[in-house]
Formats: C-alpha cells, structure tokens, sequence
C-alpha cells in the first residue's frame, strides 16, 4: 500500500547514504574487558565501527549491591535502519549471554542505541536519542570522548555541555587496564 511504499522509499533513501550513529557498551558480570572487546568485534561484522572511547569503570546506579561496570562508546557508521541496527545490538547481548535478572541489575552486556544521525524515533521497542542518556555520567563522559561537539537532536546542546551540566553523583573513573581494542587514557 502507499504507507509502506513510503517506508520503502525512505529506507532506500536512508541505504543511500551512511549515518554515525553511537552505541553504549556496559557490563559488569564474567570478564568484563572480554565482553566488551567481543561486542566491538561483532559489530564490526555489520557496521564500520570508526572510533572508540576508553574505557571507564563505573559505580552501579540504582542497585549498589552488584559489582561496578566497565562502560565504553563507539561510533559506527553504518546503513542499516535505526530498527536494523538496534536488532543486531540485541543479537549481540545475546550471544554473550545477556541476563537481566531485573531492571538496573547486574549483566554480562548492554548494548544502547544512544544516537542515530540526528533523528528522533519514538517507538514502542525503540527510543533515539535514548531516553537516560544525558541523565548518566557513565553514558555521558565515554559519548564525549568520541562525539564532545556532537548535539544532542532534541536537547539542543552539545555533548560536552550536557555533562559539564550533570549532576549525577554516580562516580565514574579512567579505567587502566589494559585492552587491544580500547584506547587508553590520556595521562595526566
Ligand atoms: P536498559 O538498557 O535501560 O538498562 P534493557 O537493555 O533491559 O534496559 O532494555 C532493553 C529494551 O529497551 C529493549 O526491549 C529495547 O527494545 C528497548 N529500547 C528502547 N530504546 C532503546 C535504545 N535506544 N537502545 C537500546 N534499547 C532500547
Ligand atoms: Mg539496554
């Protein structure tokens, strides 16, 4: 019918051209660095992931009796549909065992669609700009490492700005390990 020649037409649109998008990674069950390296690496076996944050180590929010996070972002640049894309971020968490016994609770993986291109989506199973993100300093510092000028499509400021107005109290630390796929910190 009409309604989804449209959506037909969009999505063709859409194929045409690539979109940056940025996605959340936490966990903090099973090795944590591990998770996170092999999240990276399957991505990268549906989108072109152009740059990573370091990684930071982060108090737990909401339920404190649960071992800290290791938290990152990426860029990936990529064709898929917003919908496309957050389906290959669940099959993700999945494949490495994704449990969530409930909400803020501990998990192996937690993959967040945070911002896809500038647009708003929101729909039942998919909310872009993601809903929590500029309330979250574990969202928020990694997001401005890789993406500090980038504004926020509904908010209207920049990334860097969203936290610099942050008041959560969460704390959220450099993370010194050492990974092969994450850059490290700056020092100093
Ligand atoms: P949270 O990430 O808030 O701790 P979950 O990962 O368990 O919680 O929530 C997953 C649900 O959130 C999925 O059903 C998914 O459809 C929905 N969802 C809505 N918007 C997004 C988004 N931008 N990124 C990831 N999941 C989203
Ligand atoms: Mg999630």
């Amino acid at each position: 019918g009409r309604s989804s020649d449209r959506g037909t037409a969009a999505r063709q649109a859409r194929a045409s051209q690539l979109t940056v998008a940025y996605v959340a990674l936490g966990g903090n069950e099973g090795d944590r660095l591990a998770n996170l390296e092999r999240a990276v690496s399957e991505m990268a076996e549906h989108v072109a992931v152009t740059r990573l944050s370091p990684i930071y180590e982060t108090e737990p929010v909401g339920f404190a009796d649960q071992p800290w996070f290791l938290n990152a972002v990426v860029a990936v640049e990529t064709e898929l549909s917003p919908r496309a894309l957050l389906a290959v971020l669940q099959e993700i968490e999945l494949s490495l065992g994704k449990a969530t016994p409930f909400l803020n609770g501990p998990r192996t993986l937690d993959l967040d669609l945070l911002l896809y291109g500038i647009e708003v989506i929101d729909e039942l199973e998919l909310v872009v700009p993601h809903p929590r993100m500029h309330e979250r300093a574990f969202v928020l510092r990694p997001l401005a490492d890789v993406a500090g000028d980038v504004v926020h499509p509904t908010l209207g400021k920049a990334i860097r700005e969203l936290l610099s107005e942050l008041d959560d109290q969460a704390e959220v630390r450099a993370w010194h390990g050492t990974s092969t796929v994450f850059p490290p910190h700056a020092e100093g």
